[in-house]
């Protein structure tokens, strides 16, 4: 394959004979200005070094506004470096997401990283409106029909016309360093269904749990995943230590121990710099033992001097455990291969579940006894138009009592233990959690509202650390069946249930 600057980073992360590393860039907010040209310096000499394969940048971190990745990767591009696009969904709908993708196309930015993002914080004028109309599972197959075949539908503009094929190279991330059951089950259950829905590489959420960062690698050598997988290091000041270990960057855990370590260091002539270097340093180490296929490495107010100090000192450690000295776990973390109860009995599941299930299957699976009741019942309420308003309004008063409904028109209670996660997660996720939850507690809401999912988690029977496995994808909703009725919706065929067993019959 002829090298490209954007082809840099699939080949040398595709190779397994090489150690792969990116380093992450942040844009700041607006299109000029000191920090975008030190990034660029940065860049120039992290090029001419060459240990560095790709500049990853970020889409709005932190949900705050923020120079385009699209820009700075062309700016990347055009120097020679090979840029990996970060590609959130928390401000596109999916129309711009395909435009997006088209554009980086254009562009020959081919390396993207599909993140669901973090919930939209400040604005102009105020908070902005978070979108969220695809996540990462539904992104990843968006990517993947344009990677094969992807014809525009009849009766839709551009139909039955295929588009040519795009061979983006797309990656997602997990995070190995939750610390209940119930949300480090359900992050792995999300890899792979993101790797089912394309991904071609993994990269980690940061962290400094040393045995989580060895759970990953483990979790993916029994699941048989052959993709590589990066570990996020990153080499936070003092200042960002503290905020991370107040739980204010989502999904990201910094334990006190490593914090009044940190504090400590601070007292030094170097104020610290070198021994988080240092630490760093043996993190790579470690990870490169266990079999990572490269590093991901982001901080603040990292120079070039310092990231090449701390390369060095990487490879200089490759002989020696290190992994002992830069391990601080979060007390009470719960470990996949040490706390998963594998003999444990049956869960007792709730009297509320079983009762919603019982019935949920009388009326909507096929060998349900009211099933054929039911469907008749309804595909003939459909040619009345006042019936179909009763039915409507019967079905809303009903699920909104027992379930928060929001009348979505595309019901996937069934799927999330009979909790709406239209009304119940702030960012409407369908296909298990974002990663953003802290000990349990929704990104959105810290130390107050415990993750939809968390809860979804207790109360059904799935999933389940000793039978972790991929689900199918939810497909995106159809807006044009907001504030209709599901169950007409589902007996005619036009939700999801319909969608799905369509795919499925095209892949048989
Ligand atoms: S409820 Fe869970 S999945 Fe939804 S936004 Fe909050 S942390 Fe993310």
């Amino acid at each position: 394959m002829h090298q490209t600057a954007s082809n840099v980073f699939r080949e040398s992360i595709t190779n397994s004979r090489e150690f792969t590393v990116t380093y992450e860039l942040v844009p700041g907010r607006g299109s000029g200005g000191k920090r975008l040209e030190n990034i660029l310096q940065l860049a120039d000499l992290a090029k001419n070094d060459g240990r560095i394969k790709a500049f990853s940048i970020t889409d709005n971190p932190g949900g705050h506004p923020a120079l385009s990745p699209t820009s700075l990767g062309l700016d990347l591009q055009t120097m020679g470096i090979s840029p990996l696009l970060h590609f959130s969904l928390k401000d596109k709908n999916r129309n711009m997401a395909e435009s997006q993708l088209f554009e980086s196309h254009r562009h020959d930015l081919m390396n993207i990283l599909v993140l669901g993002g973090d919930y939209p914080r400040h604005g102009f004028q105020g908070q902005a409106m978070p979108v969220f109309d695809l996540d990462s599972t539904q992104l990843l197959t968006l990517i993947s029909r344009l990677r094969h075949d992807f014809t525009v539908k009849k009766g839709r503009p551009g139909q039955a016309m295929a588009l040519p094929t795009i061979d983006f190279f797309a990656g997602c991330v997990v995070s190995p360093f939750k610390t209940r059951e119930s949300e480090q089950v359900w992050q792995y259950v999300k890899l792979l269904t993101k790797i089912q829905c394309g991904a071609q590489f993994v990269i980690s959420q940061l962290g400094f749990d040393m045995l989580k960062y060895e759970e990953l690698i483990r979790f993916a050598s029994d699941q048989k995943l052959f993709i590589p997988i990066m570990a996020n290091i990153f080499v936070p000041t003092l200042a960002v230590a503290r905020i991370m270990n107040q739980g204010r960057v989502p999904g990201v855990i910094l334990p006190n121990a490593l914090l009044q370590q940190m504090e400590r260091e601070a007292k030094s002539s170097d104020k610290g710099e070198e021994a988080r270097l240092l630490r760093a340093a043996k993190m790579i180490a470690a990870v490169r033992k266990v079999g990572y296929a490269g590093i991901h490495l982001g901080g603040n107010k990292l120079t070039f001097e310092s990231i090449s100090f701390l390369l060095d000192q990487a490879e200089s450690f490759t002989d020696t455990d290190q992994a002992e000295e830069v391990h601080f776990p979060e007390p009470s973390t719960w470990y996949l291969y040490n706390n998963c109860a594998k003999k444990q009995k049956q869960r007792n599941l709730p009297i509320r579940y079983r009762a919603n299930n019982f019935i949920h299957k009388q009326l909507f699976a096929e060998k349900g006894m009211l099933f054929p009741l039911f469907s008749n019942f309804s595909l003939r309420v459909q040619t009345n138009k006042y019936a179909k308003k009763l039915y409507t309004f019967a079905e809303h008063l009903i699920k909104k009592f027992l379930f928060h409904c929001r009348m979505c028109g595309d019901c996937t209670l069934a799927e999330s233990s009979y909790l709406c996660p239209q009304s119940g997660c702030p960012k409407r996720m369908v296909n298990g959690p974002c990663g953003g939850s802290i000990d349990g507690y929704c990104e959105v809401y810290p130390k107050e509202k415990i993750c939809f999912w968390v809860r979804s988690y207790h109360r059904g029977p799935e999933p389940d650390c000793r039978k972790i496995h991929k689900l199918k994808s939810i497909p995106p909703k159809d807006w044009s069946l907001n504030q209709t009725s599901s169950w007409l919706n589902y007996f005619s065929g036009k939700d999801h249930v319909r969608l799905q067993i369509k795919e499925k019959q095209s892949d048989d």
